[in-house]
């Protein structure tokens, strides 16, 4: 055997024995299907790791959202989406000129931004005088990712919007626009940090609309979702996992009573979700408090099917609708399957309320009011779906929204990880926080965190910043139904609010029928009907396919990620089908 032989040889060997070794070192295990954990088992998969991603419910996607044809940022405002749209070859539209500019609902009446300007002139100008406020107080933060260099900004961080908003001296229908916006993208804005919608607006200083409602992805972020699924070996669905234990040479997952075993962990659950799992060690303090003190915006959504779209004969509306009533953001969808569809999100304390209704009373509340401006309503009306976030326990909220003093307690606690534990979601965002943008960059940047921790790179704990302990904030108590027919009680009598609360539902509180209002609407039986049971049933708009069964049962005590057998990759399903557990 000649010398180049046997070096051949040895090199093979030794590729071999290197390639198994690096193997056998890199097994990852993602915690959360959604799309920021679809993204870190993505990433990770790629640069050659073995992951399992383990997702709680019996279908993926987590929080992407209700529409079936999302629009979408350019590349200029949602850079990551954008980059991965393209790997995937994913399709799009651009969007039609009318969707890309807000429009306003006034008492049933709708305007859009330019007919706002020559029809309710006093609006229009307090609308744009509150924006340029807004603005210059955002541009007053050079840095975004650090909101708190000044005590000036420290101190935005101990009030609350509603009481700036209350110093600004705006006309009551542009108040109750403004709050109407506030909450249906953040949160009450009396629950929400001043310095954080500062914060927020700095982020989005100069970036127009137009931009940020550039074109449609055909389909939703489910198909995104489902993009990421195809690529994954191992996904196992049905898997909530209870426990994270770490030591010096692993973690070990468990899901009940099985245990899978990898090198480092990506946590991408939401807080609320993070809450019910037992950490060992044990989270410090500052981290505890996080999780259970970080507000979370509410928005429910609620989509109604009707058989033509009644409100066309009134106006067009599509698009970001803001209403001064209380119904929130409208949606108008398109008629992808027949009919019309119009999302109606129920934002804020609006939504909280709502919690005491079942999924038929929220309908027909809804239905009510829609109906008093659009006639046809009733007549036309097919179905409902519902989607409540904030009591679903695999995600206990719309998004993040630090309410007063929080930004002070805890920025950027959740971009370090811990031992080998790195953590995505759009929570850990800085910049994007509570959009599929800042999903998809945090699954990104836990993925190299792991690299960076498999290659010796050790990170600094986190630390507090340094504003002064939040200050006390006291209560604001609305009546839904004077919130729903005239805006929040925020609107007209501006009080102290209380602490922003944790996704808790408030308590019951009677609906009692506005006295004009037509009778109950029974929704006649959808041809596929989507109740909002969200830890029992698929989302409505149902992300991709669950892999094949789970084998938790039958999984050994310690089932080794290694030797986890490949789930079946998951087939693609259409949006809006219910998804049912392959056999
Ligand atoms: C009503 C609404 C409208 C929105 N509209 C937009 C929009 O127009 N544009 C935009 O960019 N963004 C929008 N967003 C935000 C966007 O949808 C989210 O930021 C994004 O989907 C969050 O992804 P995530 O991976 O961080 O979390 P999630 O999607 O919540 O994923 C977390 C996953 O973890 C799973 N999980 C929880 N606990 C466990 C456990 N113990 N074990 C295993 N798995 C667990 C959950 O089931 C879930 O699948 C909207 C959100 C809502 C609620």
């Amino acid at each position: 055997m000649s010398v180049g032989w046997l070096r051949a040889c040895a090199l093979v060997m030794l590729g071999l024995f290197s390639v198994s070794a690096l193997a056998k070192d890199k097994t990852a295990i993602v915690i959360g299907g959604g799309l920021s954990g679809l993204t870190a088992a993505y990433e990770l998969q790629n640069k050659g790791w073995q992951v399992t991603l383990l997702e709680a419910r019996s279908s993926l996607g987590g929080r992407s959202g209700m529409a079936t044809s999302e629009w979408i940022g350019n590349d200029k405002t949602q850079p990551v989406l954008n980059q991965y749209v393209s790997t995937f070859k994913l399709s799009t539209t651009p969007a039609p000129e009318f969707v890309r500019t807000p429009s306003y609902l006034i008492d049933g009446e709708y305007f859009s931004a330019a007919d706002l300007a020559t029809k309710q002139p006093a609006t229009a100008e307090a609308l744009k005088r509150f924006e340029k406020t807004r603005d210059d107080l955002a541009r007053s933060i050079d840095d975004p990712q650090n909101p708190i260099a000044s005590s000036t900004l420290q101190a935005l961080d101990q009030i609350n919007v509603s009481n700036w908003l209350d110093k600004q001296n705006l006309p009551a229908t542009a108040r109750q626009l403004i709050n109407q916006d506030i909450r249906t993208h953040y949160d009450e804005p009396s629950r929400l940090s001043m310095l954080y919608y500062a914060q927020q607006s700095r982020v989005y200083r100069g970036v127009s609309d137009r931009d940020l409602r550039a074109s449609r992805l055909v389909g939703g972020s489910p198909v995104l979702a489902q993009a990421f699924v195809k690529q994954l070996k191992t996904i196992k669905t049905d898997s909530p996992v209870s426990a994270i234990i770490q030591d010096k040479d692993g973690v070990t997952v468990k899901v009940g009573s099985v245990g899978y075993q990898a090198d480092y962990v990506v946590l991408a659950v939401p807080l609320r979700a993070l809450n019910k799992i037992q950490m060992t060690p044990a989270l410090d303090a500052q981290h505890l408090a996080a999780i259970k003190g970080t507000n979370y915006g509410w928005r429910d959504q609620i989509m109604l099917k009707f058989k033509t779209p009644v409100w066309e004969t009134k106006a067009r509306m599509t698009g970001e609708i803001y209403s001064n009533t209380g119904l929130g953001m409208l949606w108008i969808e398109p008629a992808l399957k027949g009919g019309a569809n119009v999302v109606i999100n129920l934002s804020g304390d609006n939504a909280r309320v709502m919690q005491a209704f079942g999924d038929k009373q929220m309908a027909d509340q809804v239905l009510i009011r829609l109906h008093a401006f659009y006639p046809q309503a009733r007549g036309s009306f097919t179905g409902y779906e519902i989607r409540r976030y904030s009591t679903d326990p695999s995600t206990g909220g719309a998004y993040l929204a630090f309410g007063p003093g929080q930004i002070s307690k805890f920025w950027r606690l959740w971009e370090r990880p811990i031992q080998r534990v790195a953590f995505a979601g759009e929570h850990t965002d800085t910049l994007y926080p509570g959009t599929l943008e800042g999903a998809l960059r945090t699954g990104k940047r836990a993925a190299s965190q792991v690299e960076d921790l498999a290659a010796g790179k050790s990170f600094e704990p986190a630390k507090a910043a340094t504003a002064a302990a939040a200050g006390a904030v006291a209560a604001k108590k609305g009546n839904f139904f004077s919130n729903l027919f005239g805006g929040s009680a925020d609107e007209k009598k501006p009080e102290p609010v209380k602490a922003p609360e944790p996704a808790v539902a408030p308590a019951p509180t009677p609906a009692p029928a506005p006295a004009a209002a037509p009778a109950p609407v029974e929704p006649p039986k959808p041809a596929a009907p989507v109740k909002a049971e969200p830890a029992k049933k698929a989302p409505a708009k149902a992300p991709a396919k669950p892999a094949a069964k789970t084998e938790t049962k039958k999984a050994p005590a310690k089932a080794p990620v290694k030797k986890a057998e490949t789930a079946k990759k998951p087939a693609v399903k259409p949006a809006t089908e219910t998804v049912t557990k392959a056999q």
